[in-house]
């Protein structure tokens, strides 16, 4: 394609890249895979897939426990994971790292512990209308276990939040702020340097559910300044079942523990048990040591591509298919923020979104439609659903064309 001519010496290498990841040879219904469900969950390089399949074959053994050689290098690779986290989203420390389910399980652990200590009757835990069910409903429950209420900062008709609303929102009874770093719906990347600067001046923690930024632009925990981050690694072409609680220390040390179990002591009698120190105290049980060892080689794939050059990459892919979609008579691109990172959601006339993803798929575009776990968003939107595209760094210009063109055939049997 003509692209090559005027690609710049840093920038990405996607055939190359594309290369590493076995699943995109697949064919659907006769046509090559056109992968854009990516906000839904992200393929695996063959680096990945290497790495569990190296686990299971070479290195299984419980963790922590064992004095024999296979144990203590399960033990070795679950540590050095930790620590490949720890750099790649620039905590301070590694023992801000607590390995959990994903982000849904991080966000029910801050909900559950730290929520349940520190939200009482009458307070308040401020969030956005463009939250993830995820991110609303872990403090619903606990709002309702403690008569305490949600606020809700809304969000402009381009989908950016209101600053300004929210500020207004944030008083002596606010206890939490919790909002998503980029939107799974609109795309939008939210300010959350300045969130947390507003919070923190009125001394309120910050909660930043992660999930749609890690694989997408660079994260430094320190530079956003929040307190709890949460992300999945399925999302980060890493293995589903494993993601990242990171929390300052300070507030990790303070609070309760959420489950607890073997590994998570310090010492047990019938009458009272101790606890084993940050960050072992959250992680109850044998843990997902595949998924840790395959979301450290998740980790080593994206920051040895670079998280700088994805980014500008995916937003270069995100500024093409923004206006080859508005070539598609009858789309209305839901979600038009300045800052918006590889997410696309449109309605396309009154073709349902279910009958788009359908006809989409024949032509082996995958996308997702419907709420995208967003109904009090889709509310604020005024649609029941939308269709919605989410790139990552293996898709090309040519797919954009593809999906494009097929848009335009749903359009044209619907007319
Ligand atoms: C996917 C997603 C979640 C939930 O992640 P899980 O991996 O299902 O726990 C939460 N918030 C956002 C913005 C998401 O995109």
């Amino acid at each position: 394609m003509a692209s090559v001519v005027s690609a710049p010496r840093d920038a990405l290498n996607v055939a190359a890249i594309r290369q590493d990841f076995p699943i995109l040879r697949q064919r659907v219904h006769g046509k090559p895979l056109v992968y854009l469900d990516n906000a839904a969950t992200t393929q695996k390089p063959q680096a990945v897939i290497d790495a569990l399949q190296r686990y299971y074959s070479e290195e299984n053994a419980n963790v922590h426990r064992g004095v024999h050689s296979l144990s203590g290098r399960a033990t070795d690779a679950y540590d050095a994971a930790r620590e490949d986290v720890r750099r790649f989203i620039n905590a301070a420390d590694a023992r801000e790292i607590v390995f959990v389910r994903g982000t849904t399980e991080g966000i029910n652990l801050v909900a559950q512990t730290w929520g349940r200590a520190r939200v009482g009757a009458g307070d308040e835990i401020v969030l956005t209308e463009m939250e993830h069910h995820s991110n609303i409903v872990p403090w619903q429950i606990l709002c309702e276990e403690k008569g305490a209420r949600l606020r809700v900062a809304p969000i402009t008709d381009a989908g950016e939040l209101r600053l300004d609303e929210l500020e207004r929102l944030l008083n002596a009874r606010t206890r939490l702020v919790a909002v998503a770093h980029v939107s799974n719906v609109l795309g939008t990347v939210n300010p959350v340097a300045e969130i947390v600067r507003l919070a923190r001046a009125r001394g309120i923690p910050v909660l930043v559910d992660g999930a749609q930024a890690v694989a997408h632009m660079p994260v430094d925990v320190q530079a956003l300044g929040c307190d709890f981050y949460a992300f999945s690694g399925h999302k980060v072409l890493g293995p589903t079942g494993i993601g990242v609680l990171y929390g300052r220390r300070e507030l990790l040390e303070a609070m309760p523990v959420y489950q607890g179990g073997g590994g998570q002591i310090g010492s047990v009698t019938f009458d009272r048990t101790t606890y084993a120190p940050l960050p072992y105290k959250y992680e109850a049980g044998t843990p997902n040591i595949a998924g840790v060892i395959g979301l450290a080689a998740a980790i080593d794939y994206v920051t040895g591509v670079g998280l700088d050059r994805i980014a500008a990459y995916e937003r270069d892919l995100c500024a093409y298919a923004t206006s080859a979609l508005a070539d598609v008579p009858g789309l209305r691109l839901t979600g038009t923020a300045r800052d918006r990172a590889s997410v696309l959601s449109f309605v396309l006339g009154d073709v349902h979104p279910h009958d788009i993803g359908t006809i989409l798929d024949r032509e082996g575009v995958a996308i997702r439609a419907g709420h995208h776990c967003c109904q009090p968003l889709m509310r604020r939107l005024g649609v029941p659903a939308t269709a919605r595209a989410s790139l990552a760094l293996y898709n090309t210009r040519q797919e954009i064309d593809t999906l494009v063109a097929a848009l335009q055939r749903v359009g044209e049997v619907f007319e």
